[in-house]
């Protein structure tokens, strides 16, 4: 049966090359599971030669010889095509992941937006003189770029997700070679051939799809890497990290995440439910900055979680690819299995499942699961101290403002925080004390490639997005001259 399917190869070089073993791996369809696609399965020797490739484009007169203005040319005119294969780019991600399409095409609309960002930035990047005591000397800096840069990125956003490491990375005059999650190949590399339709010279733009322990691990051993940017688990971050750093390699870690939202006696109640609803259940709970801890004052406590609770049965679960669905299936198999065994562990460590838990009632067989609420929690249980990764909330009252940031705060991760209050002071006060590097308030999911992030704690290492972003991807010189 899957002798039928298409082929999907590894995009090296700027041309589609079939992995050196003629290994491939079937993809399939999280809603419907039939199967989508076979994509090549990447090895060490793939890899090496998708690092060579990218070695040398890297060389002038290859992608960092072109003048800085160029290559910001060449990414704007990669930001018009992805605006116009947009429709195909949105569907094709749907059909993988299972995110809703209506999702999908926001999501694209935005995209180019990113390109266009970074484009500007291309011819922006300078260095300084530096008044050194003698005046006999002159000292400046450049910055340069780094090299070949590895990107490795999950399955939960991959176009968006690879594209705030990759447009800033070539942006810089780098070069990339990216190794997309197993579970969706088929955006990226079709991004990989828009950037040779736009122009890129040949290898600047790379894709080895594949597996992590495989092509992934090769990629961040190989002797040509000059940098890895990674989007994905904390414990896969630390294992990257590692390796990066027994041979003094950079990293950019954009890690996991169990995000607080904070409900004031003073929010907008009916507001603010609809924040935490968006905060949870958007994506089917599978991102990163998912406001899985909820924490509500004890004064709106009940009106919250009735809100939340009512809306969470209304939602209409189904097909990702119809108008009127609100939240699709989950990714794959093993993530409705660990959703699932998170819900039973919590009502084993003495949670209340309010609301879902289970399958809900949908025709198609995929990985569907409710959205569901839990309450009778604290910070002692797993469910609420372990990233779930699901459409799961865990619903808590608090009584004070110092017992609610030290709750709050009493975590590993540090991504990112919802606060719903009508008092300023309030606001600006526990903005600065939530301990995460993104703070949304009477919001939330708000994002801009213009505004910097970073994941304090086990939720990242280094800046993704805004002008910071770009020292991620160059070096610093200082030079001295004896005038
Ligand atoms: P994952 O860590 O399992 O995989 C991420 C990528 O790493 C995949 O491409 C995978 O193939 C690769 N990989 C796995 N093992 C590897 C290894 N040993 N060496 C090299 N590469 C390896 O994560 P996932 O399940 O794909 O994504 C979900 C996780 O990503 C969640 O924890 C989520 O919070 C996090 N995430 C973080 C952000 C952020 O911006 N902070 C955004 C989205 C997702």
């Amino acid at each position: 049966m899957t002798d039928q399917l298409p082929r999907l190869q590894h995009y090296i070089g700027g041309q589609y090359v079939a992995p050196a073993d003629g290994a491939y791996f079937a993809s399939g369809n999280p809603a419907t599971l039939e199967p989508l696609y076979e994509a090549a399965r990447g090895s060490a020797e793939d890899v090496g030669r998708a690092m060579r490739a990218a070695h040398e484009a890297f060389d002038s007169p290859g992608w960092s010889g072109l003048s800085a203005t160029k290559r910001g040319h060449l990414l704007r005119r990669l930001g018009d095509l992805i605006g116009e294969r947009a429709d195909d780019l949105a569907r094709y991600e749907s059909l993988d992941n299972g995110k809703l399409l209506r999702e999908m095409r926001g999501q694209l609309a935005a995209l180019p937006e990113y390109y266009y960002y970074y484009a500007g930035l291309a011819d922006k990047v300078q260095g300084s003189q530096i008044p050194t005591t003698s005046l006999a000397i002159l000292n400046y800096t450049q910055r340069e770029p780094l090299g070949v840069v590895g990107a490795i990125t999950p399955w939960n956003s991959p176009l968006t997700l690879t594209t705030s490491k990759i447009a800033p990375a070539l942006a810089a005059g780098n070069t990339v070679v990216v190794k997309p999650s197993e579970h969706t190949s088929r955006t990226i590399l079709l991004l990989a051939e828009l950037a040779t339709e736009a122009g890129f010279p040949d290898g600047a733009f790379n894709v080895v799809t594949g597996f992590g322990s495989e092509a992934g691990a090769a990629l961040v051993s190989h002797p040509l890497l000059a940098k890895i940017s990674f989007t994905g688990s904390t414990a896969t971050g630390a294992r990257i990290a590692a390796e990066a750093a027994s041979r003094f390699i950079g990293c950019t870690l954009e890690l996991g995440g169990k995000s607080p939202n904070i409900v004031f006696e003073d929010a907008d109640v009916a507001n603010a439910a609809m924040g935490v609803i968006a905060g949870i259940y958007a994506a089917a709970g599978q991102t990163c900055i998912a406001g899985s801890r909820v924490f509500a004052h004890r004064a709106v406590y009940d009106e919250l979680l009735e809100r939340v609770t009512a809306r969470a049965n209304s939602i209409r679960v189904g097909d990702p690819l119809a108008d009127d669905t609100e939240l699709g299936p989950l990714a794959f198999a093993d993530q409705l299995e660990k959703v699932d065994s998170y819900v039973r562990l919590g009502a084993e460590e003495g949670a209340t499942v309010h609301t879902g838990g289970g399958r809900p009632d949908v025709s198609l067989p995929g990985y569907f699961y409710s959205p569901t609420v839990l309450t009778d929690v604290d910070n002692s249980m797993r469910v609420v101290r372990e990233e779930i990764f699901g459409p799961v909330a865990a619903i808590m009252p608090f009584e004070h403002e110092d017992e609610l940031i030290g709750l709050a705060n009493d975590t590993e991760y540090g991504l990112a925080a919802g606060v719903w209050t009508q008092n300023l002071a309030r606001a600006h006060r526990v903005a600065r004390r939530l301990d995460a590097g993104t703070i949304w308030v009477n919001t939330y999911r708000a994002m801009s490639p213009m505004s910097p992030r970073q994941g304090f704690k086990s939720s990242g290492v280094g800046i993704e997005h805004g002008l910071e972003s770009m020292n991620e991807y160059t070096r610093l010189k200082s030079i001295w001259i004896n005038t």
